[in-house]
């Protein structure tokens, strides 16, 4: 086992890996940008270094100032958290490079998963369910409208190297096909340097679906059940649960197997995410995540399973602590995105932190680097905190939700707290009865400017 690890990464994400490191008696060491001196990070962390100015590409993002870091303190290992460098294949191939441990999946596993045609193609070809669209790449408008034909509108055309919801575009009609496969290219190129695009059956109604899956990276895996992330704004999650409301156990067993038998299949190593849409009864792939998900506590509640842990283990090549027999599923969870934004626009809101007092008692879960006094830098990204509630079923962790989110406080900037307070007055929420599109109607609705 590793006596010492370095977590590349800040905030909540970084605590959480500290977290899991110590209760395993292992030295952490946190990395920070000149404008995180006092992030809760660098306090709670055994050692620290400044690895650079404010700006990411020279701090959080730099390969050079990170392995640096790792053998002034004499880290064995990196955690990447999420985001950042943790799917950069190449970073993964240099931190191995200098004998450093990558505590994540291979370079190579996380290069096919990262272009997402090669992800589709290998997932098809292990067996995983696939959204209808085109064989890889397309390469022109012509060709773009003759596959809208073949597989029908509405369709939605996707940067290869997209992330983050951005590179994707909808057509409803072959009218609209022309500036949506320019722009998803454009946006392509301008983002991630990479103009391909590739074309799939637009669904109209799914929930989105995700199954954890965990490997060893010796051919043997297994899957943690689903999270339902249906609620999204401009597609990023801001409500996240486990199990999902509308999935049945038959269906968990089936698309779990599936996932957990192909990733043994590719010797996959530690936490990864498959993502599905899902509607009426069928699940379509639509992406593969090669790292820990920010909702990943959910997973951890209702299985009783610490997943950081799990991943310093696999990594330091040791067997999991548990197999599929093991991973019983208990109560529902519940997380929450809290974000230093101004609703009704979401615009950034960083600031100093005048009060913070988070929520406790039973089946809370406050994942959070703030502090009173805190000065939110304006460099990042907006997630503050993270609020998980468990109950024994999803009345209770909802009703869990609604008291831990009153006793909430966060004085000093704007969050998302209000949203949550008005999404429980819904109907919908109590029923689970919403796909990926609603959140954006009820704040058209809602929150029109
Ligand atoms: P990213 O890598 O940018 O997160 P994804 O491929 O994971 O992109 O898609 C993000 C979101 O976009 C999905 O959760 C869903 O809301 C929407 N989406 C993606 N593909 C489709 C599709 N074929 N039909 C309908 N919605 C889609």
């Amino acid at each position: 086992m590793f006596d010492k690890i370095l977590i590349a990464n800040r905030g909540e994400i970084a605590l959480r890996v500290i977290r899991a490191a110590r209760e395993m008696g292992i030295a952490t060491v946190a990395v920070h940008s000149t404008a995180d001196s006092d992030a809760m990070h660098v306090r709670m962390a055994d050692e620290s270094v400044c690895i650079g100015p404010a700006p990411s590409p020279q701090s959080y993002l730099s390969m050079p100032a990170i392995i640096s870091a790792c053998e002034i303190t004499g880290a064995q290992a990196i955690h990447p958290g999420y985001g950042f460098l943790s799917e950069n294949a190449d970073f993964v191939q240099i931190v191995e490079d200098h004998g450093i441990t990558f505590i994540g999946p291979t370079a190579e596993h996380i290069r096919i998963m990262g272009d997402k045609i090669t992800a589709k193609d290998t997932m098809k070809a292990l067996g995983v369910p696939c959204v209808p669209g085109s064989d890889g790449g397309v390469p022109d408008l012509a060709s773009a409208k003759r596959i809208g034909e073949e597989i029908g509108y509405p369709v939605i055309i996707k940067a290869t190297a997209g992330g983050g919801g951005r590179g994707m575009k909808v057509a409803r009609t072959e009218k609209e096909m022309e500036s949506a496969f320019m722009t998803a290219r454009a946006e392509g190129k301008a983002a991630f340097g990479n103009d391909e695009v590739y074309i799939e059956k637009y669904l109209t109604t799914p929930r989105h679906i995700e199954i954890q899956v965990f490997g060893d990276g010796k051919g043997h895996a297994v899957h943690l059940g689903e999270r339902d992330c249906s609620l999204q704004r401009r597609h990023q999650k801001v409500f996240e649960e486990a199990p999902g409301p509308c999935i049945s156990e038959e269906e968990r067993a089936r698309i779990g197997k599936i996932c957990a038998d192909a990733v043994a299949k590719i010797n996959y190593i530690g936490a990864g995410t498959i993502e599905f849409l899902y509607e009426k009864g069928e699940f379509y792939f639509i992406e593969m995540n090669t790292r820990l998900q920010v909702e990943h506590p959910v997973t951890e509640g209702i299985f009783g399973v610490d997943l950081v842990r799990e991943q310093i283990l696999v990594a330091a090549g040791e067997p999991m602590s548990f197999g599929q027999d093991d991973l019983q599923i208990n109560g529902h969870a519940i997380e929450v995105r809290i974000n230093a934004e101004r609703l009704p626009n979401f615009s950034p809101c960083p600031g100093k932190i005048t009060a913070y007092h988070a929520p406790g008692g039973l089946g809370v879960r406050m994942d959070s680097a703030l502090y009173n006094g805190y000065s939110i830098p304006p460099y990042y990204d907006s997630l503050i905190g993270k609020l998980i509630v468990q109950g024994r079923d999803r009345n209770e962790a909802l009703a869990r939700l609604q008291r831990a989110l009153g006793e909430l406080i966060v004085d000093g900037v704007d969050t998302t707290v209000p949203l949550f307070h008005a999404l429980l007055h819904e109907p919908d929420i109590h029923s689970g009865d919403y796909n990926i599109h609603w959140l954006e109607r009820w704040l058209a609705e809602h929150m029109a400017k």
